[in-house]
């Protein structure tokens, strides 16, 4: 080849054209701000922050509480944003942790990506569409695939076991908000008719019985509100059963309330089981859901996952679109920015740690950006198909030829398209 070596060694010693649309390594350092910062943490001490108990009586539940802990960095403009959020829209009563306010910047909360999405105010809530007119309470359908009450049973191999309903922090765009958490001025929580003892026996029958699930989910709610000796005795029963090969505990609180996992009873727990498996927790993974203003640009997804991978050993794996309960449209993202995310993403993480940017379709289950079926992006409507049958299905013929829809933000559609909705009515959408 003319001019081989040398034309080699030339590229090698070009600089790229122009900067990296991501710079690696993060300006940023990587450490934990110090709470003695905040005018309410003021005087706490290593050994009260190191405490869960300590961060679970003192995280705050109002804006009185904000108040405290902020002190003046908490402008009456945003105090009242938040408050009124609560009265109107919110669908998650406010809970957060010591440990996740001081993740907050305090120097300017109302651009902070923590405070946007775990306390939202309500000037940043969608004016005219709040909620997409087909959002809805448990937007998932989870609860019309319970095989028993609380086992979630909607892929041919695994299935989502919801042990508790409650969680040490809230968020504002839960998925689950149907059923987790407090009732807020604006939902009335559904709540499970029968008590655990009962739902964990019919649980566990239905497992025994189903050798083609292989797979079960620990969720609720978040499994560190399971009093610790309960959630061993239920992962204990399910290593008893021969054909349940993977076991997978789930929880946000790894970082809104990590104390909860150094305790020595729950290390202590956590390691008997981890015994019982005969190797090592296999690792711990990441599962983000997009929020614009928070996440969903390709710097700021980037960025999070080198986080989780270089700073706690976590591995990205799944990015999901938010789902379409009530009053998430500003956070919500349009499925053609989605599939821009999944390919400004590549590239720059290993490939075992560059997360899929999928979408739970509603009464479907999660797909990856890039296999729609159909996508009118002047109506945001989204088409998708399914290519597996889960219990549900037995009382549909057609489900592997049926189309199941996602819809984008009315916002982010053309005006021709937010035109179309604002006059929309059913009949002519399933015409379309
Ligand atoms: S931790 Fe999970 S279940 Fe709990 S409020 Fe947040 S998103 Fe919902």
């Amino acid at each position: 080849m003319a001019g081989g070596a040398d034309s080699v060694r030339e590229i090698e010693s070009e600089e790229p054209p122009g900067p990296q649309p991501f710079r690696y390594p993060p300006a940023q350092p990587f450490t934990e701000p110090d709470w003695r910062r905040l005018p309410g943490f003021r005087n706490v001490t290593s050994a009260e922050w190191e405490s869960a108990r300590w961060q679970r009586l003192h995280s705050i539940r109002d804006v009185r509480g904000l108040r405290e802990v902020f002190g003046t960095r908490l402008s009456d403009d945003l105090a009242e944003d938040i408050a009124q959020d609560a009265l109107q829209r919110a669908t998650m009563t406010m809970l957060v942790p010591p440990q996740m306010l001081n993740t907050m910047d305090e120097r300017d909360l109302r651009a902070d990506p923590v405070r946007r999405y775990m306390l939202p105010a309500v000037s940043e809530r969608c004016a005219e569409f709040p909620s997409h007119p087909y959002a809805m309470r448990d937007s998932l359908h989870e609860a019309e695939m319970w095989a028993v009450e609380g086992l979630t049973h909607r892929y041919p191999t695994k299935v989502l076991a919801e042990v508790v309903a409650t969680c040490p922090q809230y968020c504002g765009h839960c998925t689950r908000m149907d059923l987790v958490g407090p009732s807020t001025a604006q939902v009335n929580k559904y709540a499970f008719r029968t008590r655990w003892a009962e739902r964990e026996l019919a649980i566990l029958d239905y497992l025994r019985d189903t050798p083609s699930v292989r797979d079960v989910v620990v969720s609720g709610g978040d499994i560190a509100n399971v009093p610790i000796a309960r959630l061993e005795a239920f992962v204990m029963a399910l290593m008893d059963i021969e054909h349940i090969r993977d076991i997978r505990l789930a929880s946000k609180s790894l970082v809104a309330l990590p104390q909860h996992f150094l305790q020595q009873d729950v290390l202590e727990a956590l390691a008997r089981t981890a015994y019982v498996l005969e190797f090592d927790f296999r690792d711990v993974r990441n599962q983000a859901v997009l929020l614009r203003g928070v996440n969903a640009t390709p710097e700021d997804l980037l960025a999070l996952c080198f986080r989780l991978l270089d700073g706690a050993r976590i591995t990205p794996y799944y990015a999901y679109m938010c789902d379409m309960v009530p009053n998430t449209e500003h956070w919500r993202t349009p499925l053609w920015e989605a599939q821009q995310l999944q390919s400004g993403i590549m590239g720059y993480l290993p490939g075992y740690a560059t997360p899929r940017v999928v979408c739970d379709v509603p009464m479907l289950g999660k797909v990856w950006v890039h296999q729609v079926s159909d996508y009118d992006r002047e109506l945001g409507i989204s088409q998708w198909t399914k290519n597996y049958l889960t219990p549900l299905d037995a009382r549909s013929s057609d489900a592997l030829d049926r189309r199941f829809r996602y819809y984008d933000p009315i916002h982010t559609l053309p005006e021709s398209g937010q035109a179309w909705w604002r006059r929309a009515d059913r009949r002519e959408l399933v015409s379309r």
